[in-house]
């Protein structure tokens, strides 16, 4: 890393480095993430890392795979841990990339408690988590003047594998203006429901961002009163986000991949559009 005017971590033997590898595309990936791979001996990743990420650690380093997808075998959360301890003990240096951000929604708070109870150090490097860089990538700002003030992270998807028990889904109809789903595929028509039930207008515009950042990204735009069935006769692969709120209708003027191939961008997208009068 001597390219750099600043001095940039060691990574020493026995330590592990959590780190967030960004929602998908490499090149945005921190440099502190790419000089934790550079110096890596061990490499635990999730199922979100691409090929093209994994490519960049050092050809002598072992990479483990401890992703947790739906269909496919699911190594434990304690055994993800234990083995990290298990390296840590052996000595070796030890990246453990997560997609996104290690602490948003991705259990890394769980396996750096687990880290901390074992007594090996470790470091933990941010990443761009899928549901802002993800979304600022397809042109939907998380906040605007004229449409929020504030925003709110859920996830759609509990421990127990069905929405997340106490959630107070009417308090976030009612006080969030945009909502930021994680995970929210499986439930889509509950999360729907809900909102509906709790006086989110039919006609709110939602986006579901696939593979955000990605050469195959895709972005279904849609309304809350629509969102399963246009989900169902678009095919759309997760990984996506879903966002409802009136932020979706920027990207009509802020869809700068979109211009590359020919969109034409609106200077005023939210002039003919209803708000939902919520600050
Ligand atoms: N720690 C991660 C989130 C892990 S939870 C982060 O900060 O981004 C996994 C969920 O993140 C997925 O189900 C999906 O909802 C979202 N996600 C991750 N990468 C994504 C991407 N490239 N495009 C769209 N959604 C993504």
């Amino acid at each position: 890393m001597e390219r750099f005017p600043f001095t940039l971590p060691q990574l020493e033997p026995g330590w592990v480095w959590l780190t967030g590898a960004g929602p998908g595309d490499p090149g945005l990936l921190t440099i502190e993430a790419f000089n934790g791979i550079c110096q890596a001996d061990v490499l635990v990743h999730d199922a979100l890392i691409s090929e093209e990420v994994l490519s960049l650690a050092p050809s002598s380093c072992e990479i483990f795979y401890a992703g947790k997808r739906g269909g496919k075998p699911s190594p434990k959360q304690l055994d993800i841990s234990a083995r990290l301890i298990k390296f840590a003990h052996a000595g070796k240096k030890i990246v453990r990339l997560k997609g996104g951000d290690p602490f948003v929604f991705g259990r890394g708070s769980e396996e750096a408690l687990a880290l901390v109870e074992a007594g090996i150090p470790f470091r933990v490097i941010p990443g761009i988590s899928a549901g802002i860089g993800g979304l600022s990538h397809v042109g939907i700002p998380l906040t605007h003047r004229e449409t929020n003030s504030a925003v709110t992270f859920v996830t759609g998807h509990g421990a127990s594998g069905d929405i997340p028990d106490g959630l107070d889904w009417a308090a976030l109809a009612k006080g969030s203006p945009v909502l930021v789903i994680y995970m929210a595929l499986k439930h889509i028509a509950e999360i729907r429901s809900r909102l509906l039930n709790a006086g989110r207008m039919p006609n709110e515009p939602v986006a579901i961002v696939s593979k955000a950042t990605l050469r195959d990204e895709r972005v279904l735009e849609t309304t809350l009163e629509n969102c399963v069935n246009d989900l169902t006769e678009n095919k759309i692969d997760p990984p996506a986000i879903v966002v409802v709120g009136d932020v979706v209708y920027l990207r009509d003027g802020l869809d700068w991949v979109g211009a590359l191939s020919g969109r034409i961008l609106c200077v005023d997208p939210l002039k003919t559009r209803v708000s939902r009068n919520v600050g």
